[in-house]
């Protein structure tokens, strides 16, 4: 919906959206704009323009852009007018979510500095897992949401790959054998994978980071499934919070 667009007009309806940067004046710069490509790199959403500049949208938790003007929507933080006369909105109903203009090469090195290793490319390896978790006594799942382990991984995803390779949200992060990691990087993959393959190729799908909507809901075997039998064992499903995020998990079969 925005690749070899024109950004005619830009409204930026929430100045956190933008903070520190004065939401008008980002704006300004952002008109006239042409897209050239928009991708995903973890959590973050890159619109590259032909410019050589590059809009960063951190979506966090529920930021989202929709292929409509969401004209009245209580939660549209910015309207995008391009030159063909569709509209573009950015909803983001808990507004954590941010918007950086970023100049020509500015881009590679700072994403470089904030994502770990992007956990879909080839070189993800249950050894390269490993070291990173290396002596770490964090608990398992803090480690596998921190950013600098590895790009991209949701909390949904973290529970569900821990449900799938039978272990505990609690494991210090360092304490994993071998055959351990060998579960848990498959179950990333696996978690990944699925989420991916569910979200489709357009830009409306981007709402999925943190499970909001998706068809991928339906078949969690962990996430948000407090009391309801785990699909392996039947034993009630458990939940706590690990590092401030819900956390579900099975505690007969996921011991520590
Ligand atoms: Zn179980």
């Amino acid at each position: 919906m925005l690749e070899g667009r024109r950004l005619d007009q830009v409204e930026i309806e929430d100045p956190r959206l933008t903070r520190p940067f004065d939401p008008v004046e980002v704006a300004a710069e952002l008109r006239g704009e042409r897209v050239r490509t928009v991708d995903r790199r973890g959590k973050y959403l890159v619109v590259r323009f032909e410019s050589g500049r590059a809009l960063l949208v951190h979506l966090r938790m529920t930021g989202s852009l929709r292929d409509s003007s969401l004209e009245g929507d209580p939660h549209r933080r910015a309207l995008l007018t391009l030159d063909n006369g569709s509209s573009v909105a950015y909803k983001d109903v808990r507004r954590f979510g941010t918007w950086l203009l970023l100049e020509p090469g500015e881009l590679d090195p700072y994403l470089g500095a904030r994502l770990g290793e992007e956990p879909l490319v080839a070189a993800f390896t249950a050894k390269g897992l490993g070291e990173r978790l290396e002596g770490r006594r964090a608990p398992l799942k803090a480690a596998l949401l921190d950013q600098r382990t590895l790009a991209g991984l949701g909390n949904i995803y973290v529970d569900e790959a821990l449900w799938d390779a039978r272990l505990h949200p609690l494991r210090p992060a360092g304490s994993l054998d071998r055959d351990e990691l060998r579960r848990l990087h498959r179950a990333i993959r696996k978690a990944l994978e699925l989420g991916i393959a569910r979200q489709g190729s357009t830009l409306s799908t981007y709402r999925l980071p943190d499970g909001s909507s998706g068809s991928m809901q339906k078949e969690f075997k962990a996430y948000g499934r407090l009391d309801e039998p785990c699909d392996r064992c039947g034993a009630p499903l458990a939940k706590i919070r690990v590092g401030g995020r819900g956390t579900w998990f099975c505690p007969s079969c996921q011991q520590i």
